[in-house]
Order: C-alpha cells, then structure tokens, then sequence
C-alpha cells in the first residue's frame, strides 16, 4: 500500500513514552526474567520497526510477532535479537527459520514430525512449546500429551533446541481470577513433569505482568502495555487499574482540507443521511474508512482546533465531514485520537464508540497514513 507521505493526515508516535513504558514494566520484574517486547500487527499500528528498535533501545531482550514475515522484515532491517513468532507457522518454513535464526511455536509431534523433513542438514530450529492451559487456540492440551513428545525431542536434539515452553491466559485482564488459576494450574501440571529444560518458561502478557505480578516465569511478552494502554477487558471503565501510570505513545491527527456553509436540505455525505435545518459551517478532513477510520465514527467529535465537533453524515473511503460552529480556516489542526487517556477523543473513547477494544482501533490504522516519530 502507498504511503501518503504528501497528504496532512499522520499517525503520531511518541517513542519516548513508549521507552517510558517499557522501562516501567523491565523495572517491576526481577533481573533474571527477560522481557519481550509484543511487536506484531505493524507494532500494533505504531510501525513495527521504529517501535523495535525503541522497545530493544530501552532494554528489552527480545521481541515477538505473530507470522514469520514480521520476523523477516525485522531480520532485514538489521534487527538481530531474539525472535519468537507466537502463531502456528507451516512446517515448511522451518528452514527458513533457522536460517534466520528466528523461533516458531510448536503444537503437536504431526508438525515437528514435518517441519524436520524440511530442515537442511546441520540446521537446527529454536522451538517453544505451546501449552493450551485454557485459550483454546494452540498447543497441547493434556500433560498426558508430552511425554511422546519429549522422547521425539530428545532423539532428534540436532534438529530442535527446545527454547521454551509457553502458555497464554484468556482471562488475565479480568478481575474473577477463576479461569485465570485454572490455566495457571493446568499449565503448572504440564511444567511439573516436564523432562526438557527449556531455556525459558513464559505464560506473561501485559494483563498478567499488571494484574497478576506473581505470576510469571523467566521470560514475559509484554505488547499493549508498551504502547500505554490499560489491558484491561472495558477500556473507559477498567475491570482493573492499573497499578503504575503508562503513557499512551500514539495519536492520529489531521486538518481541515475544504469549509464551506450549506444551506437547508443540503445533504452531507453518501446516502444524503445527514441534512442541515439551517444554515451550517461544514469542515471536510482527508481520512476515511480506508485509513481505519471506521464509518461507525458517525456522530462522533473530533477536535477542530480547540473545539470537540461532530461528525456528520457518513464516513467516506478517504474523507469525512464535521459540523463547525464557526468558519475556521483550511488548515486548522484535526486531533481524531488523542494520546491524552482524559480526552473525550482518547483511543479507548473510539473503541468506545465502536464497541470495540482499543487493540483493534491501533492496529486497524492502515499503512496509508504515515508515521511521525518523536
Ligand atoms: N502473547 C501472545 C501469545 C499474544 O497473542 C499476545 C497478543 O495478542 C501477547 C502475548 C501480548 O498481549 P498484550 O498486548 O495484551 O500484552
């Protein structure tokens, strides 16, 4: 996708918040556990790189993402730190891992059983061993599972180094810890027995590292805590507070590309579904649904200025328009999110509206609309 590098419409990026927050979060753990910086889905909408290279800058050890690509792409530009990829890869790909010396997750013997058909001679791939414990989505479900798995591993050590064994909780941002000590049991009872010893056992997303300290084991992926955003499952009324401060590091701005009055029974937008009863000052701004600003946004204020005005009619491919109180010109500054978490336009304030978690606002910003560091 074309980056709209001439366009006034930007994704801002606070890297020294993000620093902040992961200075933070490295500070509450004890030295002997390695964090992990959760740099998936384009650094969840802040730009993968650059926010890598801040998350390693400020301290941590390693980084995760979700498919081989990413890690590739972070390979290429000159990014040498550990890498776990978290999603089920096809087992073709282990060479290419190993080549780059990137880790992949495993969930069952059918898959490291083809993944070593794969490997060239003297490769040998970095794996983690998922436990389902509870999430439902991958790994091996029962303890009773792994003991056929370790006597394959342990016959084929020139081929697998198992790095570490990992579980991921569904519930750790919610305040009944009921499910979430289910897992921890549940993922206990597989490292109990466990003849391995992996590098490093990990079970830690930013949920558990805030909401449930004293659970964690050598290594944690930490993700939407880095960027400054409270995990927890209702963004504008938390199950949980969280127990430091975190900076939110990103806002989207933009400005006002076209003003102009209309008069009665002038439509504004597709459909015609919004019509003024008098006449109205009416700001045209150059994102749309195309840039991730979803045409849910209907109705809600964006700050012109230093005036909160709605949007009205609907939101376009590329373009919306607000009401005005006044004819401010072309030009004017349009804060859609704001980083300030009292901000009526705050990110969790759009999830708000869209019904939505603050995860899939920032990561559904698309390419189109460029990054600005500071
Ligand atoms: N670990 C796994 C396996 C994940 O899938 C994710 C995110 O989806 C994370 C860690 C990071 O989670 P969070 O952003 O809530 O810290």
């Amino acid at each position: 996708m074309i980056i709209a590098t001439n366009r006034h419409a930007q994704v801002n990026v606070n890297l020294g918040a993000i620093k902040q927050n992961v200075k933070r979060q490295i500070d509450s753990f004890d030295k002997d556990v390695d964090v992990f910086g959760v740099v998936k889905a384009n650094g969840y909408g802040h730009g993968m790189v650059p926010v890598a290279q801040a998350i390693l800058q400020a301290g941590a050890k390693g980084l995760c993402v979700a498919m081989i690509d990413e890690a590739l792409e972070l390979r290429q530009q000159g990014i040498l730190c550990p890498i776990l990829v978290l999603g089920i890869q096809e087992p073709s790909l282990a060479a290419l891992a190993a080549e780059y010396n990137i880790s992949l997750p495993v969930g069952d013997l059918n898959w490291l059983k083809q993944a070593s058909s794969y490997l060239k001679p003297a490769q040998q791939l970095k794996i983690h061993l998922a436990v389902d414990s509870g999430m439902g989505r991958i790994g091996f479900m029962e303890a009773s599972q792994m003991p056929e798995i370790e006597d394959y591993l342990l016959n084929h050590q020139n081929q697998f180094e198992v790095e570490g064994l990992f579980t991921h909780f569904a519930t750790a941002d919610e305040a009944d810890d009921t499910y979430f000590n289910y897992q921890v049991s549940r993922f206990n009872a597989v490292k109990k027995d466990l003849r391995l010893k992996p590098k490093y056992i990990h079970m830690t997303n930013s949920a558990t590292s805030l909401f449930h300290h004293e659970v964690h084991g050598n290594m944690v992926r930490i993700g939407i805590g880095f960027y400054g955003l409270n995990p927890s499952s209702s963004p504008s009324a938390p199950d949980l507070a969280l127990p430091y401060d975190l900076t939110p590091a990103l806002s989207l701005t933009s400005e006002l590309v076209f003003v102009k009055e209309i008069t009665p029974k002038m439509g504004v937008s597709y459909g015609a579904t919004y019509q003024a009863d008098e006449n109205q000052w009416i700001g045209t701004i150059p994102v749309g649904y195309a840039d991730g600003w979803s045409r849910k946004m209907q109705g809600f204020k964006v700050k012109v200025g230093d005036e909160y005005c709605p949007i009205v009619g609907r939101v376009c491919m590329d373009q919306f328009m607000v009401k005005l109180s006044k004819p401010y010109p072309v030009g004017t500054q349009v804060t859609l999110i704001s980083d300030n978490p009292n901000d009526s336009n705050s990110v969790t304030k759009v999830a708000d509206y869209l019904d939505t978690i603050h995860y899939e606002v920032i990561c559904g910003l698309t390419p189109r609309l460029k990054r600005v560091y500071h």
